[in-house]
């Protein structure tokens, strides 16, 4: 049997560790203390939900540290507060639910059936109006743009041009961009014809697979 006020505590224990790791956006620490992350996990694993730290999900493939969504979270935020969204890779569906609470409109994809089909059928349970669709990310979702913020949570070997495509202007990209080992925080920002590049802090992601990703047979 879960217990409500057990999880409570400790999202309430992970938003002062993410205060203290530098995370102040007040916006950012609302959400992570609204969305129940525990509902993101497989029965057997909840135990894990609020470790900081990455967790296997099936697939090869893993939800994010609490600090990496929060930190690539602040970035849009601080950016773009309000409009659509688009996340490239789904995974338990845990950042777009974050995202959701912060009141964006989102739109996420996920390029494996088994992953997709789980996020989308807990966001039903939690009644969330999250558009969520199979597909290859790298090529962005043509018929939802333009977004006025993309954020990819796995890891890219370039910028996707799709995706700087479908971006609005004034909107931003955030994205981890790199070698397969290790990539770097790079958020692109869409002035009109002009593209502003910033880059933060080094973190490891799991590969962004797709035409204009990395390719399958690579690992
Ligand atoms: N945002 C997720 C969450 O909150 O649980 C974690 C994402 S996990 C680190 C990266 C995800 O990207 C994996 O689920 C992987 O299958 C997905 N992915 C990789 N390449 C993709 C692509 N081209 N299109 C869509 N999803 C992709």
């Amino acid at each position: 049997m879960q217990d409500p006020e057990k999880f409570l505590q400790q999202r309430l224990e992970m938003v002062e560790s993410l205060k203290q790791y530098g995370i102040g956006n007040r916006r950012v620490l609302d959400a992570f203390l609204e969305v129940e992350r525990h509902r993101f996990f497989e029965a057997d694993t909840v135990a894990f939900a609020y470790s900081d730290c990455a967790y296997p999900i099936g697939f090869g493939q893993t939800i994010s540290q609490p600090f990496t969504v929060a930190y690539m979270t602040t970035l849009l935020v601080e950016r773009v507060s309000s409009g659509r969204v688009l996340e490239i890779g789904t995974g338990s569906g845990y950042q777009a639910a974050i995202l959701d609470a912060l009141g964006y409109e989102v739109f996420t994809l996920e390029r494996i059936d088994g992953l997709k089909e789980r996020a989308c059928k807990v966001f039903q349970e939690l009644g969330l109006d999250i558009d969520c669709r199979l597909g290859d990310g790298t090529l962005g979702w043509e018929d939802e743009a333009p977004f006025d913020a993309i954020m990819v949570t796995a890891a890219a070997p370039k910028v996707p041009g799709p995706l700087l495509r479908q971006l609005a202007d004034n909107g931003c990209l955030v994205i981890p961009l790199g070698e397969y080992e290790s990539q770097q925080m790079t958020v692109i920002t869409k002035h009109g014809d002009n593209l502003e590049k910033e880059v933060f802090q080094h973190f490891v992601f799991v590969p962004l697979v797709g035409k204009e990703g990395w390719n399958d047979d690579v690992f």
